[in-house]
């Protein structure tokens, strides 16, 4: 053993030397020799990403000319597939390149995506505008009968002909000129708006020195607030950052006012300090851009541009849907404020609840009425068993299997990764997942693609999130709002993982943005469900199952607080539509726009819009006029989840019903045709309202 082992250092000595001296293969060129195809994390180097990029964009135009340049008449395959798959290099880049950036991101690789936006930016513009191109897309789409084309092949055509014509294929050569620069400007802005957002939650640093303002915090909390502290090189005091895992317990439990408001202040006011990373200027200048841009395109707003190929199809739509809604929200959000005034009256404070008050008497008045206080729950919920039992419902619904893969190279050590496969043991895909908060990553939870599904490729996927990192002797323990979150990304991944299409571009989530939720929230539903609660939550020094008697206050404060969750949810939908829906731009002012907004929807004084303008990453990362997409696929995923419940929520028939008509379908139907076909009928709101506890 001994000498193998001494062989085999040897080896990688004289390897690593030999690797060194002579110029590395950039692991970007060519598909990732890796087991599983996955990507080479170890291997890729910053310095990888620029050159794979340029070499990138030469073989898409290499592929385009073959394309253009075929003397054959113009066919689904010879065109249509043949641009569906015309960019490898550049995919395998920028599908890594745009998830370092959103979850593992530094200094120099943030200066390197200011760089090679407008490149990819241009690119982008140099093939939607090719004409050459275009003639072939369009012989092919206006002579769909020509070929005896499936419904994927048609729905691809489509997609690929519109995104052809809303890119500019149509206008006129003066107007495709704007466009383009329109486009380069807005890349950079967009990205400096976010990296702006990033900066800020950084930069904040609240640290506690005295003991007693930690008072009503947690022990857990003090805890690992203090071990932020000492990362910072301040050991002995307490830090309290901007992220959620940070802030929101802190608003919640902190009792000491003048703190919480200081903390709440400076999260809403990121980017509105009129200094380097102030986002005014910035969202000014992008919303003149897209007005300008839509109307090149001929439309009066850029909401009914942008709405144009979504399930909604237009900002009427959007408006009418939230106004529905909204008077059924704000009626039970000024039941609650004033729930809220009457406990701060009980303790003879002669103050009016203000939104820093919201979650900490949110929280008393939830422990009064429910005796049911987060420090109670979150022994149930530690994440390795959350996880499991979102894994042990997918598998009961669908019958997958998701195991731990060992020996794989990840980007941060506290990243793990897991091979999906179906019931007859055949592969779906590769799950990464990366639970943690750290510098670099950006807020929030999402979900993201390595590598797309089609024919023959099985996707690469990923659930980013920042949960409650595990603290000393003490795992990391998740409140109900990372539970569901955990579910919700998970949900996304099974769309992902579960796709079975034959194109990329119509597979797995690259659905319209306002369906693309409706996957993810309906498998939230699963989480605090009884029966998996049952099946999952367990003590994590006892292994004792979960009482029956939390699980029912659980059920029973589902609709507590429900009327502030809709409430900031839709002024934050308002806020987008009526951002994007301007005429004219003239004399807007964030601020006072905005304020205007809020004064339009009598909204209460207690409650903001869940985001403000200057730090609404999602209106510039791509639900511009597009909030409302949450809002939206609630209204189905409460209506379908109406089917799962008829027939009990594992029942096989329905979940195959679900993975057959739905998760498998990708983009390759209409998303309403597909949701009749699922459900019988088009989605009602009434199970919403009563989800919400609003009727
Ligand atoms: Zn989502």
């Amino acid at each position: 053993m001994k000498v193998s082992k001494t062989l085999i250092l040897l080896a990688t000595i004289s390897m690593s030397y030999s690797c060194a001296s002579r110029k590395e293969a950039n692991p970007f060129l060519s598909d990732f020799t890796t087991k599983y195809g996955v990507p080479p994390f170890d291997k890729i180097k910053l310095s990888n990403y620029d050159p794979a990029v340029i070499k990138g964009i030469a073989e898409q135009n290499k592929r385009i000319d073959k394309i253009i340049n075929n003397k054959e008449q113009p066919t689904f395959k010879n065109s249509i597939q043949a641009f569906d798959e015309s960019s490898p290099i550049l995919n395998r880049t920028t599908a890594i390149f745009m998830n370092m950036i959103d979850a593992d991101t530094n200094d120099s690789l943030t200066a390197l995506s200011m760089k090679l936006a407008p490149i990819l930016t241009e690119q982008s513009d140099n093939i939607y505008l090719n004409q050459n191109l275009f003639v072939r897309i369009d012989n092919v789409h206006q002579n769909e009968n020509r070929e005896n084309l499936t419904t994927e092949q048609k729905r691809l055509t489509d997609k690929i002909y519109r995104n052809f014509v809303r890119s500019g294929a149509n206008l006129t050569p003066e107007k495709q000129t704007r466009l383009r620069e329109i486009n380069k400007e807005l890349s950079q802005l967009t990205l400096a708006f976010s990296n702006n957002v990033l900066s800020e939650n950084n930069a904040f640093n609240l640290f506690i020195d005295k003991e007693s303002d930690l008072a009503g915090l947690p022990q857990w909390y003090c805890q690992s607030a203090a071990e932020e502290a000492k990362t910072a090189g301040q050991p002995g005091k307490w830090l309290i950052k901007l992220n959620d895992a940070s802030r929101i317990p802190f608003l919640q439990f902190s009792a000491v006012r003048p703190l919480r408001e200081k903390l709440y202040t400076a999260y809403i006011n990121r980017c509105n300090h009129n200094d380097q990373f102030d986002n005014k200027q910035i969202i000014t200048k992008i919303l003149t851009l897209r007005l300008e841009k839509a109307k090149l395109f001929g439309f009066d707003c850029y909401s009914n541009y942008s709405l144009e190929e979504t399930m909604a199809k237009n900002s009427d739509n959007v408006m009418k849907l939230l106004h529905n809604i909204w008077n059924y929200s704000l009626e039970k959000a000024k039941i609650e404020v004033a729930e809220l005034q009457q406990m701060m009256d009980k303790e003879g404070k002669a103050e009016k609840i203000e939104a820093w008050d919201w979650p900490y008497y949110t929280e008393k008045i939830r422990s009064a009425k429910y005796n049911l206080s987060d420090d109670e729950i979150k022994p149930y919920f530690k994440l390795e068993n959350v996880r499991n039992g979102a894994f042990e419902c997918a598998h009961r619904l669908y019958g997958i299997t998701i195991t731990p893969l060992k020996n794989i190279s990840v980007y941060e050590p506290d990243v793990n990764a897991y091979e999906v496969n179906d019931s007859d043991g055949s592969q779906l895909g590769i799950l990464y997942l990366d639970y943690f908060p750290r510098a670099g990553k950006k807020g929030g939870a999402w979900m993201s693609n390595y590598r797309e599904e089609r024919k023959g490729v099985r996707p690469i996927i990923c659930n980013v999130a920042s949960f409650t990192k595990p603290v000393g002797n003490t795992p990391s323990l998740l409140t109900i709002d990372e539970v569901e979150t955990l579910f919700h990304e998970f949900g996304h991944a099974l769309h992902g993982l579960l796709t079975q299409c034959n194109y990329a571009g119509v597979s797995g989530t690259n659905v319209p943005r306002d369906f693309v939720e409706f996957f993810s929230q309906l498998n939230e539903h699963w989480a605090t469900d009884p029966e998996v609660l049952r099946m999952y939550a367990r003590n994590y020094k006892t292994g004792e199952v979960i009482p029956d008697s939390l699980i029912d206050k659980i059920q029973k404060q589902k609709t507590f607080n429900q009327g502030f969750m809709t409430t900031e949810l839709l002024a934050a939908s308002f806020l987008d539509m009526d951002l994007h829906n301007l005429k004219t731009m003239d004399g807007y002012d964030v601020l006072s726009f905005e304020k205007q907004a809020m004064k339009n929807l009598e909204l209460i004084s207690a409650i903001d819009p869940r985001y403000r303008t200057t730090y609404f990453n999602h209106i510039v990362g791509g639900y511009d006029a597009g909030y409302y997409s949450y809002i939206w696929s609630n209204v189905l995923d409460c209506d379908a989840f109406e089917t799962f419940i008829e027939k009990g929520i594992f029942n096989k028939d329905t979940a195959n019903r679900f993975r057959h008509f739905l998760l498998e379908r990708g983009d390759s139907e209409d998303p309403m045709t597909m949701y009749k076909n699922f459900r019988g009928s088009e989605p009602q709101i009434t199970p919403l309202l009563k989800d919400r506890g609003m009727k």
